[in-house]
């Protein structure tokens, strides 16, 4: 076991912990960012980026979390790959444990722990998770090749999701709880030009069902909400896409959330209630959720930490 001692310390590598990297080792702070199961963040797990600038033809979301580690890492960034089970913050500096037992020491905090894919709650889902049921299009697409799929929500990562599938199976369904979509217009309008897809409107998932031993997913029951008429839809997948919730679990009983989980900062600033702990990122966004605007307020958080270490004496 041992101890990592940092004066700005990150959780989290997507391009809000990154970019708060890159602005505190350029301010020698030699930051630490710990990165969990999923380095690089939700943008690892999408395929096209055309609207983060500076890239004028298409990019890829891998690509470019991988560019800004090693951004971060050329001007002094020390990256740890570890699971936090434990902060306290009653004290500076704070301390988080990593499930192995390592210690991460920060004088100041910068939480960028990010949002993982919300499900629907249904146990049929939970039995098929992995085996037909999935919350990531550009990472499961590919198996449903040649076959049916269906999509859960209104928003546009469904949009997005169902029209990447469109790439892969032969038939997408979009099912909606309401009778009209929440996502961007000109999303909507490839979404319904496209042939392959049909969208059952006004209508939730009531089961999902297949066949055990292995699992596999063969079709939907859906439940009209107005009628409460129920239907089976044949499909070979689902792929839940209806929002996220903030990774922000470990910091319950220490730091203001809004009723969603999402950290509460100070308006305009990426301060949360204690001292020396900053928050940036979809961790603290549930309104723009954009790369760019993630990357916006790690920049923010880095500043804001290098200021309050100066005020500090250091
Ligand atoms: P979202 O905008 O919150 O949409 C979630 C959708 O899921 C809504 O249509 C909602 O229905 C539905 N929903 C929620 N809970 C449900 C449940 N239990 N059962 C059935 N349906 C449920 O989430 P999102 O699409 O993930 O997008 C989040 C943010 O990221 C948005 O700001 C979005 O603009 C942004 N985003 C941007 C891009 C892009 O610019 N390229 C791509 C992806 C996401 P209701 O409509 O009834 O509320």
């Amino acid at each position: 076991m041992s101890e990592h001692r940092s004066k700005v310390l990150i959780l989290g590598s997507g391009p809000a912990g990154l970019t708060a990297a890159i602005y505190a080792a350029r301010a020698n702070l030699a930051p630490i960012v710990v990165h969990g199961m999923q380095p690089g963040g939700q943008m690892t797990i999408t395929t096209d980026v055309e609207n983060y600038p500076g890239f004028a033809n298409v990019i890829q979301g891998p690509w470019l979390m991988e560019q800004m580690q090693k951004q971060a890492e050329h001007v002094g960034t020390r990256m740890m790959a570890d699971t936090i089970v434990k902060v306290d913050l009653s004290k500076r500096p704070f301390v988080c444990t990593g499930d192995g037992g390592d210690t991460y020491v920060g004088e100041t905090l910068i939480i960028t722990t990010g949002a993982s894919a919300r499900w629907l709650g249904l146990p049929s889902e939970q039995k098929f998770r992995g085996f037909g049921v999935s919350a990531c299009a550009t990472c499961d697409g590919f198996f449903f090749r040649g076959k049916e799929v269906a999509v859960v929500g209104g928003g546009n990562t469904a949009v997005e999701e169902a029209l990447y599938l469109t790439n892969h199976a032969t038939k997408v369904t979009l099912i909606h709880r309401r009778d009209s979509l929440k996502a961007e217009k000109i999303g909507q309008k490839r979404l319904f030009e496209n042939p392959k897809v049909k969208v059952i409107w006004d209508s939730a998932v009531d089961e999902v069902v297949g066949t055990s031993d292995p699992n596999s997913v063969t079709g939907l029951k859906v439940k009209n909400v107005k009628t409460g008429a129920l239907s089976d839809l044949k499909v070979d997948g689902l792929f839940v896409a209806i929002g996220h919730t903030p990774n922000t679990e470990l910091f319950r009983d220490a730091l203001d959330m809004d009723e969603n989980g999402y950290l509460l900062t100070k308006a305009g600033t990426t301060r949360t209630k204690i001292p020396g702990v900053f928050a940036a990122g979809d961790v603290q966004d549930h309104i723009y959720r954009q790369a760019v605007t993630a990357a916006g307020t790690g920049c923010m958080a880095a500043l804001e930490a290098d200021r309050f270490l100066a005020g500090q004496g250091h």
